[in-house]
């Protein structure tokens, strides 16, 4: 049986810190990393590749690459590369559906530990994926609780391309002293990355006021102009986390009204998944009964 932890809503106020994820995607530069991206997501899902347009040559030693999953013995040739880092820009990082992933944590209390335990596998009632917190061994996702005031995740199959002694996810700002709220909130949008989704805010066209975004991010951040793009304002040039904007997405930065041309578009903090991220999870990872989505519905009627 789940144990639906409520949490209040709350609206976000510039004044507060942001508290908000840098997530990383290793785009630039194209270089052997990511071409061990390219073929690592291939690899794990092939439809994670728009494969149209590549040649039979260059295919045949993607598929070498996938198979023997050794990138040192293909020679991909300068023609392979050029054609391979172009579909970087429309790869996925989904991981196989069904799989499960293990997750290590490399620091961080018991208290904090039990905290990731308790949040994360509410994807998992969506996603048919599974969570296994091991203690050693090799892992798709490893945890660490820097206490550097950043969060973040790899995306998806990029987690697989980090060494195994690295953490692919860092929470920057919990305690003891978090609330459930700030937990819930922030564990849900890491490890909404660590299964491929990416920042819903970038999909849509949002009608940012870009010398206030600059401005407010350079202050509260220490931001650069290029992370603001990158995090920000940029949108992806590849399929979305989800085919329609959806401001209450887990995956949704908060938007201060201050930094709009039109303060409608002004968004929260999102704490749970909403029904679309539900819905799109189940949609990628398909198979778990829609049981939960069943009941948590009739419970919202009562
Ligand atoms: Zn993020």
């Amino acid at each position: 049986m789940h144990v639906l932890i409520q949490v209040p809503k709350q609206t976000f106020k510039m004044e507060n810190k942001p508290r908000i994820c840098s997530c990383i995607e290793k785009s630039i530069p194209l270089d052997e990393h990511s071409l061990f991206d390219i073929v690592t997501a291939y690899r794990e899902r092939p439809k994670n590749l728009l494969l149209d347009g590549l040649s039979t040559k260059t295919k045949n030693r993607l598929d070498e690459a996938a198979r023997t999953g050794n990138m040192l013995l293909i020679s991909f040739s300068p023609e392979d590369r050029e054609q391979l880092f172009e579909l970087k820009l429309s790869k996925n990082e989904k991981w196989s559906n069904g799989k499960t992933l293990r997750v290590r944590f490399i620091n961080g209390s018991e208290f904090l530990q039990n905290k990731v335990k308790e949040f994360a596998p509410i994807w998992a009632r969506y996603a048919n994926l599974d969570f296994k917190f091991v203690e050693s061994g090799e892992t798709e996702i490893r945890v660490s609780f820097n206490p550097d005031g950043r969060s973040w995740s790899y995306i998806g199959t990029d987690c697989d391309t980090i060494n195994q002694n690295e953490p692919t996810m860092n929470f920057g700002w919990f305690d003891e002293t978090t609330s459930d709220f700030e937990f819930k909130r922030t564990i849900l949008h890491e490890f909404g990355h660590a299964i491929g989704c990416t920042h819903e805010h970038q999909g849509a066209g949002i009608p940012w006021n870009k010398e206030a975004v600059y401005k407010y991010y350079q202050e509260s951040q220490n931001w650069t102009q290029q992370q603001v793009d990158d995090n920000i304002i940029n949108k992806y040039s590849r399929p979305l986390t989800n085919s329609v904007y959806d401001s209450q997405s887990i995956m949704h930065y908060p938007i201060d009204a201050a930094l709009l041309d039109d303060a409608s578009y002004a968004v929260g903090l999102n704490a749970d998944l909403s029904e679309e991220d539900k819905e799109f999870i189940a949609s990628i990872y398909p198979g778990r009964p829609p049981y939960d989505l069943f009941v948590e519905r009739i419970e919202n009627l009562k």
